[in-house]
């Protein structure tokens, strides 16, 4: 029976479908597991998909796509889908509160270096194309999962076990991609320490576009920043952070916005204006300093999240989470012992994520200081680099998103 989302409700699952040495359980359908399962399924492996939400719905409005994100996505065949959908046209950059351009870019610039633009589009729409990649009841929603035993890697007596609420499911390879919460995680790795609060809130809107145009920017204040873009379809995702205890939600987040960025440079006030309060989407940053010791155990791969969660700063989760997926699938082929693809995976991967997640922190800490001396000497800096060498902005990910 399907649903409106095109998914498969849970049921009882019974033993796990396809050949032994072929069944793959994915559990979470974000983009790091969907991302996992197509590459998978690509390759030949029976792919069960578990979602334990009802839709595929996700959170968190839109997401940008760096050319590293875009070129993984090429593996699973939906690149120049997203590539389509890319908006930006021009110039951009790095701003002031009171409008300054602290540096500028452009979209030529940005494809003369690393070959793609940026890309911003809905999670909704980069979610639809991953699940169209996959078979028609490859999804199972209402499906909350939770593996019981990794499984043995070098012995097909020894799968692994994942249990849900109709029943148990045995498998020869687990993708865990059950995000920063992730139970996977605290149950192959229980002396990791996890997520930490990053020292910073975020909130993020979706707006129809202002009737004066503006270029895409990141605007640094004190200890609190600002970014607007146009996406293709007309609308604005606009987001903005700021350094806060944790745990302090407004009343209403639109007052709390307009409270901290109602007199910064246009289009900021316009897009508040915009923006309705029950739109206002707020969270918490955590992320995992201390890298985990391996992204695999047993027949089980850790991916996205729940693996090496990083602040927002370099907007590079979810293109990591991409790449995961991707690497995953290259190394492992089905109806062979997973061991050797897990340990290439982990090699692969753990030292890239382990180096992004420190990248992040350190960015976010540069674009939430504080003390006003700094903030001058940062923005100063940053200015006179600019005028030195044009692309400051693009050099910034020099190695993040040139990966292939
Ligand atoms: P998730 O997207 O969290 O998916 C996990 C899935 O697992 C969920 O659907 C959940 O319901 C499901 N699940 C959990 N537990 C279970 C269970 N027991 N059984 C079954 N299902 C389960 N990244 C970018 O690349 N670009 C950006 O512009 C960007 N902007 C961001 C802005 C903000 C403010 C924040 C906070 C993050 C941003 N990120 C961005 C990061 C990005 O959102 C994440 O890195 C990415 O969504 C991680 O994907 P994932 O698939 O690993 O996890």
């Amino acid at each position: 029976m399907e649903n409106g989302t095109g998914t498969t409700p849970a049921r009882d699952p019974g033993t796990s479908a396809g050949e032994p040495g072929r069944r793959a359980l994915v559990i979470g359908a974000g983009i790091g597991g969907l991302t996992a399962a197509a590459g998978l399924a690509a390759r030949g492996w029976h792919v069960t998909v578990l979602e334990r939400s009802p839709t595929l719905e996700p959170v968190g409005a839109a997401i940008s796509l760096a050319p590293n994100g875009q070129r993984a996505l090429d593996r699973v065949g939906v690149g120049d889908a997203v590539r389509d959908l890319a908006a930006w046209q021009g110039s951009g950059g790095l701003r002031a509160p009171d409008g300054r351009w602290l540096a500028r870019t452009s979209s030529e610039e940005a494809g003369e270096r690393y070959g793609d633009n940026l890309v911003l589009l809905h999670r909704s729409t980069l979610i639809d194309l991953l699940r169209a990649r996959l078979p028609e009841d490859a999804v199972r929603v209402d499906a909350a999962a939770e593996v019981t035993d990794p499984g043995a890697a070098d012995d097909p007596r020894r799968p692994a076990r994942v249990r849900t609420a109709t029943g148990e499911l045995t498998a020869d390879l687990v993708v865990a991609a059950d995000g920063i919460g992730s139970a996977t995680r605290r149950l192959l790795f229980p002396d990791h320490p996890g997520p930490e609060y990053a020292g910073f809130t975020t909130w993020r809107i979706m707006v129809p576009a202002p009737a004066e145009p503006f270029a895409p920017h990141e605007t640094w204040g004190r200890g609190a920043l600002w970014g607007s873009h146009p996406l293709h379809d007309g609308t604005v995702y606009a987001y903005a952070a700021a350094a806060v205890p944790e745990g302090g939600h407004a009343e209403d987040e639109r007052v709390e916005l307009l409270r901290r960025f109602g007199d910064w440079h246009h289009p900021v006030p316009a897009l508040l204006a915009a923006a309705a309060p029950e739109g206002v989407l707020r969270h918490d940053v955590r992320h995992m300093r201390r890298p985990l010791p391996a992204h695999h155990r047993g027949r089980v791969a850790l991916l996205g999240d729940a693996a090496h969660a990083m602040t927002p700063s370099l907007g590079q989760g979810g293109n990591q989470a991409i790449e995961d997926g991707v690497v995953l699938a290259h190394h492992l082929a089905p109806g062979t012992p997973p061991g050797p693809g897990l340990a290439a995976y982990s090699a692969d991967r753990l030292p890239r994520t382990s180096a992004v997640v420190a990248r992040a922190a350190k960015a976010g800490a540069l674009t939430l200081l504080r003390p006003a001396l700094a903030v001058r000497a940062r923005d100063a800096l940053v200015a006179t680099v600019s005028r030195l060498g044009p692309d400051l902005v693009l050099r910034s990910f020099a190695g993040i998103t040139d990966w292939r």
